[in-house]
């Protein structure tokens, strides 16, 4: 039986696994428990997704809470209020609620055995190791008890930064994104400055005494198979700007690719490693060029005009670069290695 590791027990990962295991594999699924205190919004297609690839008890079991109705004040002018189609859940319930129900086949542990695996997949998050970072942002979030409207979620841009409030069950998650590592007194300004007059001042006193927790925003992307060998899923290869509000979604698509990548056939290898490679780098590209779209029709368009000129630049290489016969830039000596899968021996403290 083939043996697999998979690093990290985010979204990917556990989907990861889970494809692996229902192919026959026998899984090694490693990492500290996920802890996000994020709550994300999905859309009805990454809803659907989700229930095709969980089943429905998944869903369930998260209970996701309808945003009903979304208030958009993003570019200039009077702000737009479109009906939600989006459903809020917190990632910590849903990566439980996934791991609670793993398929047979996958043990769940903290720190990897050292010994040789098949295969290694990487869904260790965030831009580990991005090679391409489009500007830089930073994302300030708190996840307090929610008083204030439920339902509505508002997504602001301001100035100096944008601020996207959603609430899920009895909690609103209050995100912030500056440019650069922007800090959290402007991100405690900006946040003010939108819970303020729209029902959310009990939110806003919690908010005044709870410290926000940073993270990395930036979109990033990575050579989707590692030197070592390493398949590179979710963010891990390919992190989107939050705004997009698709990581989830693009994070399940990945995992699937990434799984199928791992249990191909030996014949069949290389290309398929190649058509991860240009899947995941036109999707990045379209999503980059989107994302830079959408910042330069914003408010807060001049503050984020570094990043949006970075997202153009990249999109275009990414394309460039797949277009080209040596895809990504690989260099001749490295190509052939990161195409080519081989064991890879694993030592417990890495
Ligand atoms: C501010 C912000 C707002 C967002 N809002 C939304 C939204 O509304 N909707 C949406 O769909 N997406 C949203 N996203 C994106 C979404 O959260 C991510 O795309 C998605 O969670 C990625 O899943 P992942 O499994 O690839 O990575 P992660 O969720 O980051 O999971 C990675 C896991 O690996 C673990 N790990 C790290 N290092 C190691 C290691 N060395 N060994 C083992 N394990 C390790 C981590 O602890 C973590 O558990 C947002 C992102 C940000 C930053």
């Amino acid at each position: 039986m083939s043996l697999a590791l998979i690093r990290g027990r985010g979204v990917a990962g556990l989907v990861a696994a889970r494809r692996l295991a229902r192919a026959g594999w026998s899984v090694v699924l490693a990492g500290p428990p996920h802890h996000s205190d994020r709550i994300v919004t999905l859309d009805p297609s990454v809803v659907d997704l989700l229930a095709l690839e969980l089943g429905r008890e998944v869903l369930a079991a998260v209970a996701p809470a309808p945003i009903a109705v979304r208030e958009l004040a993003w570019s200039p002018g009077p702000p737009e209020t479109v009906p939600g189609e989006l459903v809020a859940v917190p990632l910590r319930s849903l990566t439980a609620a996934m791991e609670e129900r793993l398929p047979p086949g996958i043990t769940v542990v903290e720190t990897p055995p050292e010994r040789s695996f098949d295969e290694v997949l990487d869904a260790t998050g965030r831009g580990r190791s991005a090679r391409l970072r489009s500007g830089a942002r930073t994302a300030w979030g708190w996840t307090v008890p929610l008083s204030g409207p439920v339902g509505r979620a508002v997504l602001e841009a301001h100035l100096e930064g944008w601020v996207f409030v959603a609430p899920a069950g009895a909690q609103v998650s209050v995100q912030v994104v500056l440019p650069g590592d922007g800090g959290h007194e402007l991100a405690r300004e900006l946040a003010r400055r939108t819970l303020a007059g729209r029902g959310w001042s009990a939110t806003l006193e919690r908010l005044a005494a709870a410290p926000p927790v940073a993270c990395d925003a930036t979109p990033a992307f990575g050579d989707p198979i590692a030197p070592c060998g390493a398949i590179l899923v979710g963010d891990a290869a390919c992190a989107e700007d939050p705004l997009s509000g698709s990581g989830v979604g693009r994070a399940v698509r990945g995992a699937v690719l990434g799984a199928a990548v791992a249990t191909a056939a030996p014949g069949d290898r290389t290309a398929v490693r190649r058509h991860y490679l240009t899947r995941l780098a036109l999707a990045h590209a379209a999503h980059l060029a989107g994302a830079a779209d959408f910042y330069a029709r914003s408010r807060c368009a001049a503050a984020f005009a570094p990043a949006v000129a970075a997202m153009r630049d990249h999109a275009r290489h990414l394309r460039r670069e797949v277009a080209a016969p040596a895809i990504l830039q690989l260099d001749a000596s490295h190509r052939d290695a990161r195409l080519v899968p081989r064991p890879v021996r694993v030592a417990a403290s890495s």
